[in-house]
């Protein structure tokens, strides 16, 4: 059965192309009702790091990825952080050695930069060639007493076309001549990547290898691993890259990358995930909203594209705001408080009597935003005392001469009723037009400007009954003077 896997190297927080790979292999288990795995790549210890490890899992955590064999969840094949296998690696390496697939190498990088500068000056792809394949024991023996540490090179065999089959970009192939003999050991004992990966994901009896495209030129090499080890090797998959508008590789340059960015600007994990969903995957038609159930039952690996995914920030808060609509309300609130808190609306955590009005303050401004953080931007008019007129349309509606005359049939008409609800307000406004004789705009943009500072916003019977009675009056009443 399937059995895929993420392997982030924790050398920073989870990015959206990571979020991406991870969620492209969790819907390919989830539709077959496969495993997932999640293991840890940490070989690179100067920046690898357990904080980084941490904000990953969350982030995955935060999406909804959830695995079922791995890291902290455990399994059968573990450990799933490969500081903690290195003895595994060792002794596989030295299977290599044995076996003639690998050697030691003594160049230095001195040596090797010379090496790779000649290659370029004459035009060919720098890799190493070969230097230290055919050492005698003498011959290491005066190295080592040079006190060099050796590196441990896979041999590379000649003259061999490597094919990938990939599910993702069909038949690919590869020169084994323009590979050169790679690094599986360093000279510190701990393995690269390249052979790490291969035996994990052979411990770990992966079926399916869906990653990066960044990692194709690194499939060759693996496979070679493969065949040394008699092993049998996975189904590669290799996803397209995430591109800016602009067509060049998605960076900071192009706005938040990390998961966790997006989560502290108050996007939904549904949205993002179902964003994630679609760069680079497509059921096919337009549709563009899909529910998690969805996603899982139509995904294949037939309907990722090869070719570049664009990364659009402005289908991404499109969505993200239809998932803000859609949710509930009490939900939503629990995530503005944060906010407004930080924009100095709030000073605490509310009350049950103040929770409540904030739910009737949310359920209008979400109408008006993309992601929570922006609700701080759609609340003065519930929070503030007295409105101040920025505007200049605003101000100027404030001049006009049938201005005192709605302001005053309405105070009179609020003051008199005796509670103000969306129905009731619609009432009141429209006896306003009847006692003044005035009619659409000439009520309504006196009354919105008196009580939001504003020519546009939510609807006046919307907003009334959440400032409250007494507020509207002062704030029609303040515009008289
Ligand atoms: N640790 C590698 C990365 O983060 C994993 C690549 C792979 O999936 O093989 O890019």
């Amino acid at each position: 059965s399937v059995r895929v896997r993420f392997a982030p190297s924790p050398t920073g927080p989870l990015h959206i192309g990571g979020a991406r790979s991870a969620l492209f292999n969790w819907l390919f288990a989830r539709h077959h009702g496969g495993q997932f795995l999640v293991r840890i790549e940490d070989t690179d210890l100067e920046r690898s790091s357990r904080e980084s490890e941490e904000n990953i899992l969350n982030a995955l955590r935060w999406l909804g990825i959830d695995w079922d064999e791995g890291i902290e969840v455990g399994g059968p094949n573990g450990p799933y952080r490969q500081t903690e296998r290195l003895a595994i690696y060792r002794e596989l390496a030295r299977k290599l050695l044995e076996t003639g697939h690998a050697y030691y190498c003594y160049c230095t990088e001195e040596e090797l930069a010379a090496e790779r500068e000649a290659l370029m000056a004459r035009g060919e792809l720098p890799r190493y060639l070969g230097r230290c394949r055919n050492l005698c024991d003498e011959e290491k023996a005066k190295l080592e007493a040079e006190g060099r540490k050796p590196v441990l090179r896979f041999r590379v065999p000649e003259d061999q076309i490597i094919t990938i089959q990939d599910r993702v970009r069909g038949l690919v192939e590869f020169d084994s001549n323009g590979i050169g003999d790679f690094i599986i050991m360093k000279s510190d004992n701990i393995p690269t990547y390249n052979f790490a990966v291969v035996v994990d994901d052979h411990d770990m009896n992966i079926t399916h290898v869906i990653r990066a495209e960044e990692h194709l030129s690194n499939t060759p090499r693996q496979i070679l691993i493969y065949d040394a080890l008699g092993w049998q090797k996975p189904e590669f998959a290799h996803i397209s890259l995430i591109l800016g508008k602009d067509r060049t590789k998605m960076s900071k340059r192009h706005g938040a990358t990390s998961i966790e960015q997006y989560q502290n600007l108050g996007y939904l994990p549904e949205a993002l995930v179902n964003f994630l969903a679609l760069l680079g995957w497509s059921p096919g038609g337009e549709q563009e909203i899909f529910s998690l159930q969805e996603i899982v039952e139509q995904f294949s690996l037939e309907r990722v594209a090869k070719n570049p995914a664009v990364f659009d920030i402005d289908k991404l808060n499109w969505l993200n705001g239809h998932y803000i609509r859609q949710s509930p309300v009490d939900r939503l609130t629990r995530l503005a408080i944060p906010y407004l808190i930080d924009a100095g609306y709030l000073d605490k955590e509310p009350d049950a009597e103040k929770l409540a009005w904030l739910e009737q303050v949310v359920a209008i401004a979400r109408n008006y935003i993309s992601y929570m953080q922006e609700i701080t931007r759609h609340v003065d008019i519930f929070f503030q005392d007295r409105v101040t007129v920025v505007e200049e349309d605003a101000r100027d509606v404030l001049t006009w001469e049938q201005m005192p005359v709605v302001m005053k049939a309405a105070v009179q008409l609020f003051s008199e009723a005796p509670e103000l609800t969306e129905e009731s307000v619609k009432g009141l406004i429209k006896a306003i037009g009847k006692q003044t004789g005035l009619k659409g705009k000439f009520i309504f943009q006196p009354l919105r400007v008196a009580i939001t500072g504003r020519t546009h916003g939510p609807e006046l019977h919307q907003i009334i009954p959440v400032i409250g009675k007494e507020r509207t009056i002062a704030r029609l009443s303040a515009v008289l003077k």
